[in-house]
């Protein structure tokens, strides 16, 4: 389980909607195409440029279901965000009380943006579901023991799993190797973050949340002046945490880690070295 911030599902409903997915997954021999299961749903698509008006959609009407893809957000059609969102607009589709809700008009169709930014219950589920979808846990939990640590390692297994650095470091923090923080930020600053089940654990609970907080070299700061690329350092879990001063003796050693999302921000992982 990861620890949020933010709202997060309960375990028991985080379970359920991985089962869901799980049992979708492994009817898929190979790399999960979210595309071909939608076509296998008679799910038609649409790719195309709708501004910044959403990231994926899922519209029903008179029984059928369609779903709308960005592609000014998504960048090509087969792209790691667009295999999440579709991932999640599959979710939508999946989990019963989405789909109902849809097509008996109860909700409406829903603009979607798959960066983990809404604080919003329903779209949390379609975010765990298309997780679970892309990077199913029998899979995905060996994979990651055996790559290297931290965000080289979390590279690695995007590019295995055709999933987006952002939805592959979440599932990197479920599989709680050891203690671990991810935060996100944007050129307007802190975004969100979330913390493994062993750092939350830990007390490793409240981060620096301000740009202007942070070392004008380090990492974070580095990339996202750059817009590009992966830094790492060694800091302190002071520097960090602003509940441990740097002469207490709980204060030790951490790796930073940073990389770019492009123009989606940056996101760092801390972990003790
Ligand atoms: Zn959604």
């Amino acid at each position: 389980m990861i620890r949020r911030t933010s709202r997060r599902l309960p375990a028991q409903r985080e379970s359920e909607i991985s089962d869901l997915a799980e049992a979708v997954a492994v009817n898929c021999l190979g790399r999960i195409d979210p595309l071909r299961i939608a076509r296998s749903l008679g799910i038609t698509t649409s790719f195309g440029d709708y501004g910044n008006a959403f990231d994926g959609m899922l519209e029903a009407a008179a029984g059928k279901f369609h779903i709308f893809c960005n592609l000014n957000r998504v960048e090509t059609r087969d792209s790691p965000r667009a295999r999440f969102t579709l991932a999640h607009e599959l979710g939508h589709y999946y989990i019963d009380e989405h789909r109902c809700a849809l097509l008996s008009g109860r909700a409406p169709s829903h603009p979607s943006f798959c960066d983990y930014s809404s604080p919003h219950l329903v779209e949390v589920e379609a975010d765990s579901f298309a997780s679970a979808l892309l990077m199913p846990w029998s899979r995905f939990r060996s994979a990651a023991v055996q790559a290297k640590r931290g965000l080289p390692g979390i590279v690695e297994l995007a590019s295995f799993f055709q999933a987006s650095v952002t939805a592959t470091a979440l599932r990197y923090l479920q599989a709680d190797l050891f203690p671990c923080v991810v935060v996100k930020w944007d050129a307007s600053g802190y975004c969100w973050k979330r913390l493994s089940q062993s750092a939350y654990a830990t007390g490793l609970r409240k981060t620096v949340e301000r740009l202007d907080r942070l070392p004008r070299d380090c990492p974070t700061s580095r990339v996202l002046r750059q817009g590009a690329g992966l830094a790492e350092a060694g800091t302190t879990k002071a520097a960090w945490f602003p509940f441990v001063s740097s002469a207490s003796e709980s204060n030790s050693i951490f790796l930073e880690q940073a990389i770019s999302l492009g123009r989606f921000g940056v996101l760092t992982f801390l972990f003790p070295a």
